[in-house]
């Protein structure tokens, strides 16, 4: 049953999405130079159908590559067509599904889990998990180990999205960090190296400047946003960055595809340069090449 909000917002989409299908305006992604990172959560039984249908048109309008050449393509700026990644945040139970659709159809994704609630079976502490983290989804299980050493024999890749999934901003430095690298200790140990993170909630202003310079002398290849966006070809030197700020689209395989590709389409007429990666006040300019 969708709310009044959400009626309405399914409205207005069904709207733009009528407008992009009569101006034709996915002809677009024929031509575009773009990295595409699209961010799902769940894979419920009745979104299986949808989520192959939203891949097969993914793939009719992307070169679909695994996040980890995603992030590599970014930092480069080697993007010389529509390039599209799939991750999925918070290691539910139900992504097993995905992570077999993606592989039936030879793709790789990345997921990041919390390393605090693999296995979690007892009610209670779930429950606290979806209401501090996922108000709006339905009541679902955690992925076990021995699920993301699954998604792993399939090919795909598990990135760190922290122990418990708190607002990191909320924290101390000190606890935030904890979070951040006690997490990826735990991954390592028994999945091998961790490259990259994905801090829960996902805007920009809930990492400090703190936790960025941990991030940044951390190591990790990329962290990713939950912010909106496909990424723009550069010229940059970026060899030297320690890490690549990536944006995603946090969709659901259960909405319309027209209102995925409305999402998709407009983000794709205004791609993101390698000056949008962070936020201005992000004070990270000492770790950036002196090229320009
Ligand atoms: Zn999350």
């Amino acid at each position: 049953m969708m709310s009044l909000r959400e009626t309405l917002r399914h409205c207005v989409l069904n709207g733009f999405a009528a407008v992009d299908v009569m101006r034709n305006r996915e002809s677009l992604l024929a031509s575009s130079k773009i990295v595409q990172v699209v961010n799902f959560h769940h894979m419920y039984p009745y979104e299986e159908t949808a989520f192959g249908e939203f891949l097969d048109w993914f793939a009719s309008r992307y070169k679909v590559i695994s996040y980890s050449e995603a992030v590599e393509r970014v930092r480069s700026g080697n993007i010389d067509a529509a390039y599209g990644a799939i991750t999925f945040d918070d290691g539910l139970k139900s992504v097993l599904s995905a992570g077999r659709i993606l592989q039936d159809r030879g793709y790789s994704a990345t997921f990041f889990v919390c390393s605090g609630v693999l296995g979690e079976t007892c009610p209670t502490k779930r429950r606290a998990f979806y209401e501090g983290a996922l108000m709006d989804y339905e009541s679902d299980e955690f992925l076990s180990w021995e699920d993301v050493e699954l998604l792993q024999s399939q090919g795909h890749e598990i990135g760190n999205h922290t122990v418990s999934h708190p607002k990191i901003s909320q924290l101390a430095d000190r606890q935030a960090q904890q979070e951040i690298d006690l997490a990826r200790e735990s991954l390592s140990r028994r999945l091998g190296d961790i490259n990259h993170f994905a801090w829960p909630f996902g805007s920009f202003e809930l990492l400090g400047q703190s936790v960025i310079e941990h991030l940044w002398s951390a190591g990790y290849t990329s962290i990713a946003s939950g912010v909106r966006g496909a990424h723009a070809p550069h010229t940059e030197v970026t060899q030297d960055l320690p890490v690549v700020c990536m944006r995603r689209d946090n969709v659901e395989a259960r909405w319309p595809l027209g209102h995925i590709k409305h999402f998709l389409i407009n983000n794709a007429q205004q791609p993101v340069g390698h000056q949008q990666w962070w936020p201005q006040d992000w004070r990270i300019e000492s770790h950036y090449s002196n090229s320009n």
